[in-house]
């Protein structure tokens, strides 16, 4: 009988134990309570923005906090990187009232560069700042969290790693990853932007831009590249390169520095 009962005692506690453990595990989606403080401290972008927009910014920076997972690998996750993973996001979407992330769930915050071939973050080849998975990791993003951060400190730079990546994914979200978004670019725009991209290529291969070198990789990582440099740096992107800012302005529906102009337009009155 009292081996029973001792069997009956312990069959409970595994099972209680079971429960804690997976309680545990599971992933809390914590959004922080200072979103509006942490935008303007570290977010250009944000601060850009008129006050009814800042406000929508919050929201769907809230929004994507709900239904995205990010994790750290040997690093912590802190509220400002989930707030600068979060407006990564947000930026290239702004222009799109009901975008969705359809084919992203989990993000991975690493506390270095990593390596494509078993994602350690030591050995030689340290060398990515960020990837979106496919195959197994379908579904991921792989972020370097140094790298996250540097592209909001930077201000001055053309160069933001978090805006890169989900510019990808934003191309992905037709089925091929081509520099060609189709499900945001409208028809008319296809060809022409086809056209100016193999030129603007052209001209980073001839060493006569100022786009950085990464982005005559291939028309994928042009459109990516091109995307950072207009989104941090839209003053100096709209006069070195005309076209591409307008087509660009079309493909992501929002004119960014749009305030910075007004401002500057209203002093010269
Ligand atoms: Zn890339």
């Amino acid at each position: 009988m009292t081996a029973l009962i001792a069997s009956v005692l312990f069959f409970a506690l595994c099972i209680a134990l079971f429960f804690v453990i997976r309680k545990r595990k599971r992933y809390v989606f914590a959004v922080p309570d200072n979103i509006p403080q942490l935008l303007s401290g570290h977010v250009a972008y944000y601060r850009e923005l008129a006050p009814e927009q800042k406000t929508i910014f919050e929201k769907k920076v809230k929004e994507f906090l709900l239904y995205i997972r990010i994790h750290g690998v040997n690093t912590e996750v802190e509220d400002l990187d989930k707030v600068l993973v979060a407006s990564s996001a947000v930026i290239p979407v702004f222009g799109f009232d009901k975008w969705r992330y359809y084919n992203l769930k989990d993000v991975l915050l690493y506390g270095d560069r990593f390596n494509t071939e078993d994602f350690s973050t030591t050995g030689n080849e340290r060398n990515t700042l960020g990837m979106v998975g496919t195959g197994a990791l379908q579904q991921m993003m792989i972020l370097s969290k140094p790298a996250l951060r540097q592209g909001f400190q930077n201000e001055g730079e053309k160069n933001n790693t978090g805006i890169h990546e989900f510019v990808h994914l934003l191309d992905k979200a037709d089925g091929a990853t081509d520099g060609i978004p189709e499900a945001l670019v409208q028809r008319q725009y296809t060809i022409p932007w086809i056209k100016y991209m193999s030129e603007a290529i052209h001209d980073i291969k001839s060493g006569n831009s100022d786009i950085d070198i990464y982005g005559a990789a291939s028309q994928a990582e042009f459109f990516a590249v091109a995307a950072e440099y207009f989104f941090k740096r839209p003053d100096l992107f709209e006069v070195r390169h005309p076209e591409l800012f307008a087509l660009m302005e079309k493909i992501f529906n929002q004119q960014p520095g749009a305030k910075e102009k007004q401002v500057a337009k209203d002093m010269s009155k």
